[in-house]
């Protein structure tokens, strides 16, 4: 097997373990491969060692390293998405994890309607109110729901979260809880079913899986570290 593949078969053991420990079904939990920064090379060799579902930040690069993948590949948006980059990424993600304003989810739901597309997203919360950072705190978001229900061609399917980091895994416990409990006050709040919580990274998502997450985003533990900030079809051939 190469390496990737073996890191691969780590990481769904330790998420299966992390899942029973839980008292959870480890299926309850999907894994998106944060292939960000990652050469289409490397995508392709994760993707032949049995994983599809992949994560990309940049819709630029996105853009680039998608067509030249399999079409069995399935992507999904982690990044800080811009408004004029809405149109491009529709067609090439079935969710966009990190929705952090009104105004994004606006343009989102506006160009979804001239495009035909019914976009799925997370609304990204910013636990640590970190003024760095993108996202809603706790209660802007219970204060700007109704405005983000009005939006009818978008589905918003739960939280995502991108804690500050913190030197052990266990010190993002609290921030993992949080996102949780914010979720739960909402979806009891409004009387909406918000499943998912995308949380957890290479260093943490043991914790974040214990905590509820559905979704986790893994780049380093499967890829290994990244070489560069991000991948070009030219830097390619610069690199080797
Ligand atoms: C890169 C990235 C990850 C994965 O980070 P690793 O530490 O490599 O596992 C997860 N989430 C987001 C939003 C990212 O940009």
């Amino acid at each position: 097997m190469t390496e990737s593949g073996d890191r691969l078969a780590q990481v769904r053991a330790t998420i299966a373990a992390a899942a029973i420990r839980a008292g959870r079904d480890p299926s309850e939990i999907e894994l998106v491969a944060a292939s960000k920064a990652q050469p289409p090379e490397a995508v392709a060799e994760v993707l032949e060692a049995g994983h599809a579902l992949f994560g990309e930040s940049r819709v630029q690069e996105a853009r680039a390293k998608i067509p030249l993948l399999p079409s069995r590949a399935r992507w999904h948006f982690i990044g800080h998405l811009q408004k004029n980059k809405i149109r491009a990424a529709f067609p090439l993600f079935e969710l966009f994890h990190g929705i952090d304003s009104v105004a994004v989810a606006s343009e989102m739901n506006r160009l979804a309607a001239e495009a035909g597309a019914f976009p799925r997203l997370l609304l990204e919360v910013n636990l640590a109110a970190e003024s760095s950072k993108f996202g809603f705190t706790p209660d802007s978001l219970l204060r700007e729901f109704d405005t983000l229900l009005g939006f009818d061609r978008i589905a918003i399917d739960g939280l995502m979260a991108l804690p500050p980091p913190a030197p052990t895994a266990e010190g993002s416990r609290k921030y993992f809880v949080q996102l949780r409990e914010t979720r739960d006050r909402l979806s009891r709040t409004l009387g909406i079913p918000l499943p998912h919580l995308s949380m957890g990274m290479s260093t943490d998502y043991q914790v974040a899986i214990e905590e509820g997450a559905t979704l986790v985003r893994i780049g380093t533990a499967i890829f290994g570290e990244r070489r560069a900030k991000s991948w070009k079809p030219t830097a390619s051939f610069d690199d080797t």
